[in-house]
């Protein structure tokens, strides 16, 4: 088994996108054992190497073809510049760059930053916003805890990652533009050889069986017979629903699999037209 290809993945060593990156890897039935204060693991039973580094690290390491693949969130892949390649977006680790204000600070459109002290992390995104909206201010380039930066009297507003809005308004904040809306990506080098392309292609399958899932949910009801043809035209199905007769006669059980975005909206439908007893369960993997 020796000098077998395995395609090598970098994801974040600790922090926010750690959880769900190898939460996703293990949904991908990829066995990682000994995961936690490992510098790199080698899976048992898929060719996939995961090193564990710190994110802002991950599009150059990606970039250099020393990790082939990674996952990074869209702020930090926008800040760096790294010439690699978005393979796919993963749903999770949602926020946003936006620039937030003292709280009784008069506000009145982009204009109002002229001149200002903007304390961030991230320094060229907030430059390219500011010379998109023609306004100059000075930037400081902070790693941490920017959210106190104005309270400290370091700078007059901020440019930091927001997702509930809780930390801002905990230090007196207000949110008044957004930069960029991120989440996490998958991210590979530009020159992948192909088994390493053909191992790509393999998780990626597995990646997007797991993410469809995620967002569906199988549901099954019981319907009376005489509005059967109503309740089943207002399902979607992956060929169509499923539809079984009931042992009480003049009833049928019905068998759909609807996406989070619309689930509660038919369900409401779906009672008006008369369904009863539904259950909604959660899929595992879906495969098309
Ligand atoms: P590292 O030690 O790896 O450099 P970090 O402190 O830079 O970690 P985290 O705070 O763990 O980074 O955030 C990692 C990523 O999680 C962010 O770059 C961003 O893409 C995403 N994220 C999601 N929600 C938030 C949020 N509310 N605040 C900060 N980052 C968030
Ligand atoms: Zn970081």
């Amino acid at each position: 088994m020796q000098n077998k290809t395995v395609l090598r993945i970098a994801v974040q060593k600790s922090g926010r996108l750690y959880e769900d990156s190898v939460k996703l890897l293990k949904e991908c039935g990829i066995d990682l054992r000994n995961v936690k204060d490992r510098l790199k693991t080698v899976s048992e039973n898929f060719p996939l190497e995961v090193f564990f580094l710190r994110d802002d690290d991950i599009p150059e390491y990606v970039e250099d073809g020393v990790a082939d693949i990674g996952i990074v969130g869209q702020n930090v892949l926008g800040e760096k510049g790294r010439q690699v390649k978005l393979v796919e977006s993963l749903g999770f680790g949602k926020c946003r760059l936006s620039i937030a204000i003292p709280k009784n600070m008069e506000y009145d459109g982009v204009s109002t930053l002229q001149g200002k002290r903007i304390a961030t992390s991230y320094p060229t995104l907030v430059k390219d916003f500011l010379s998109k909206h023609n306004v100059q201010a000075s930037i400081h380039e902070i790693s941490g805890s920017v959210e106190i930066a104005p309270g400290i009297g370091l700078a007059d507003v901020v440019a930091d990652l927001v997702s509930s809005g809780g930390t801002l308004f905990m230090n007196g904040l207000k949110e008044v533009e957004t930069i960029l809306d991120s989440q996490a990506v998958l991210v590979s080098n530009n020159k992948l050889d192909q088994e390493r392309m053909a191992i790509l292609e393999k998780l990626l399958f597995r990646i997007r069986s797991v993410k469809r899932a995620n967002k569906s949910k199988y549901v099954l009801l019981n319907a009376p017979n005489d509005q059967l043809e109503k309740i089943i035209s207002l399902l979607p199905g992956m060929r169509s629903p499923t539809v079984l007769p009931l042992a009480e006669s003049g009833w049928s059980s019905v068998h759909c699999v609807l996406s989070e975005e619309e689930f509660w909206d038919k369900i409401e439908q779906l009672k008006a037209a008369g369904a009863e007893g539904i259950l909604v369960v959660p899929i595992e993997k879906m495969i098309l």
